[in-house]
């Protein structure tokens, strides 16, 4: 897991996904609001769809899983918005701005409280490390699209 780490990489950048589920709601800018007020900084975005084997490789982690099959429908089924967000220990507050994968046990407040339907369709993703905000970053966006 952390092989990848070394002294000089950063930790102030983060990678979220607004997933299928909140774009089709409508509520893009009601959980960027979240976001901008928590104090992040919206550094690279873009509205994407991703392909089965964009989201296979993404949650290649997760493939032996059983729910495995059903998050890569879900993923794939419709645009998303992809970015990349600034904030001195981006990786950490973000997991507490967005709260537990399951709405039901998230915090009140949190965004999956707020907007996610369920353990599968629970609205945002958010890295859960420095090395994996920067390989997910990166697979969504060159570097010029990187501010
Ligand atoms: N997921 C699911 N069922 C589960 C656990 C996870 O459908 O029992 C989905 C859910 O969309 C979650 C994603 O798989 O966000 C990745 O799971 P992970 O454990 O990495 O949760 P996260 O880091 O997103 O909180
Ligand atoms: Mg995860």
């Amino acid at each position: 897991m952390h092989k990848f780490f070394t002294p000089d990489m950063r930790t102030d950048r983060t990678f979220t996904m607004l997933k299928p589920d909140s774009v089709e709601k409508g509520h893009i800018g009601a959980i960027l609001e979240k976001i901008t007020a928590a104090g992040f900084r919206i550094v690279a975005m873009k509205l994407t769809q991703m392909t089965t084997d964009d989201a296979k490789a993404f949650y290649a982690i997760h493939k032996e899983r059983p729910f495995f099959g059903e998050l890569v429908e879900y993923m794939t089924r419709g645009p998303i918005v992809a970015a990349i967000l600034e904030k001195e220990n981006a990786v950490a507050d973000f997991r507490t701005l967005i709260g537990a994968t399951n709405p039901e046990e998230a915090a009140e407040g949190t965004i999956r409280k707020l907007y996610a339907a369920s353990i599968g369709e629970n609205a945002v993703h958010g890295s859960d490390s420095d090395e994996n905000a920067a390989i997910e970053g990166n697979f969504h966006f060159a570097g010029r699209e990187q501010f």
